[in-house]
């Protein structure tokens, strides 16, 4: 029997227990762990919760979660209730899946002001992640300004247009639902330090940009390059930016009767968040694009901004006792490997790149190198304690953990609590998500 203990729950963390089934069959045991007391991490937590069909997929996962040799053991926070060393010391191998749940830092002065979130955090919010379930944005100014030109990004601007007509059969909880039906923003500028050309939008993502019922996108023709030159982006791309062609030209027939304005600020930097407790404004720089990169020009503007998100990317965690790339902001690995018996996958290896099932050959590749190490020897011989092992640790630590049964009762209870048409309303505490099991 091998033993395989998974850190996260979201889509790295069951690929990985999948393949773990496909590869060792009857002969391995896996436990995957989360902090929550609630499963699949970034499908839960960041996609967004007007996006049901991509969140389908956790159907998947629940196969894999509710097989005999797979089980889910949440509320248990590893590096904190368990460290690494004494699960290294119960398992053959141990699989950090813990995504990259931090914001990259914007680091520019201002950055602490009030009323200035990065995307974890904003994103955490409307989706009901506990962390960030006090966040209470400041809705009630007019501008609203979002750094980057990322799909996340996209997400943000879109969830701040919606009616809450258009958030009906979505699972945005109560508190952000009632915050945004009553929000002021009326312009909200996507910030770009480079150009159309360089965003990072995938083109079915950008279309809805276009199709909002209060909101109409806004794209200076004047920001556009030549349209011959579309000829030489990748496909993908081209599409997003014939959407941002086709948004430039729609613009003036359809502003008249839009209360909210997209608006796509290319080739600018943000420089210094400006206010005195709370942000009233970002000064950006122009830039050109010289080999790819932006280039400040010197010329400065201010942007009046009473809300300011930044959607510039995301870091792992460190764990104590897991080497740490600080400057990738992920763990430290060699494809994967990070230790003798320690591995990491999906985010948590390669950084915050790539679709949901970008995880699936991720989880599969690093199965396969600890199939590699088991059968070279390398992680000795097959007698780790495994789940007996850490059950009886836990016992040890009284700590509650939340099994997928009890998931299951916590499920059910968001569903029953769902408004009408919504697939569930989240509980948004991790005491309640508790109550709920008990
Ligand atoms: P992303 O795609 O890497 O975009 C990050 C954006 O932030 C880029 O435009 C980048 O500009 C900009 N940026 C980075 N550092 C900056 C700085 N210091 N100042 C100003 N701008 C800066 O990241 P993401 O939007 O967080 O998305 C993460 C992953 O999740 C992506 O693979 C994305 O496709 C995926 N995702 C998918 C969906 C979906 O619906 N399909 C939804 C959400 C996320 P540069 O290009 O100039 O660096």
């Amino acid at each position: 029997m091998r033993h395989i203990a998974i850190i996260g729950s979201g889509p790295a963390g069951y690929y990985t227990a999948e393949a773990a089934q496909k590869a060792f069959g009857e002969d391995v045991r896996v436990d995957v762990f989360d902090c929550l007391p609630v499963p699949y991490g970034l499908i839960r937590s960041g996609v967004a919760p007007d996006h049901q069909s991509i969140k389908g997929v956790s159907r998947r996962y629940e196969k894999t979660a509710l097989t005999e040799n797979v089980r889910f053991v949440g509320n248990v926070t590893i590096g904190k209730d368990v460290t690494i060393p004494e699960l290294q010391g119960l398992y053959d191998a141990v699989v950090l899946a813990t995504g990259a749940p931090n914001d990259r830092p914007l680091d520019i002065p201002g950055d602490d002001l009030g009323n200035v979130f990065g995307s974890a955090a904003f994103v955490g919010w409307y989706n009901g992640h506990p962390q960030f379930a006090d966040l209470n944005p400041d809705l009630s100014g007019n501008t609203a300004v979002v750094i980057g030109m990322g799909n996340v990004a996209l997400d943000v601007a879109r969830i701040l247009s919606k009616t809450p007509q258009e958030f009906e059969g979505s699972d945005i909880v109560a508190h952000a639902r009632e915050a945004l039906a009553d929000s002021a923003i009326e312009r909200i500028v996507l910030l770009g330090r480079r150009g159309p050309h360089q965003i990072m939008m995938t083109p079915k993502e950008l279309g809805e940009l276009g199709q909002l019922e209060r909101a109409v996108p806004y794209v200076d023709p004047d920001a556009l390059p030549a349209e011959a030159e579309d000829a030489i982006l990748e496909p993908g791309l081209r599409k997003s930016v014939t959407h941002l062609r086709s948004f430039a030209d729609a613009y003036e027939k359809q502003k008249a009767a839009k209360a909210i304005t997209v608006e796509f600020a290319f080739f600018a930097q943000p420089k210094a968040l400006l206010g005195e407790k709370t942000v009233q404004a970002i000064e950006v720089e122009r830039t050109q694009v010289i080999s790819g990169k932006a280039v400040g020009t010197g010329e400065i503007r201010k942007i009046p901004a009473s809300l300011v998100l930044s959607c510039i990317g995301y870091r792992t965690s460190p764990i104590p006792d897991v080497p740490f790339d600080e400057r990738a902001g992920r763990f430290a690995n060699d494809e994967g490997r990070i230790l003798t018996g320690l591995y990491c996958v999906g985010w948590a290896r390669r950084g915050p790149s790539g679709t949901i099932g970008t995880n699936r050959p991720d989880g599969f590749d690093v199965i396969d190198k600890i199939v590699e190490d088991t059968n070279a020897g390398r992680l000795g011989r097959a007698n780790k304690q495994g789940r007996d092992g850490f059950d009886a640790l836990a016992k040890t630590r009284a700590l509650d953990i939340v099994t997928f049964r009890d998931w299951k009762r916590i499920e059910e209870a968001e569903e029953q609590a769902a408004r009408e048409g919504a697939p569930r309303e989240k509980f948004v505490e991790i005491e309640a998500m508790i109550k709920a099991r008990d």
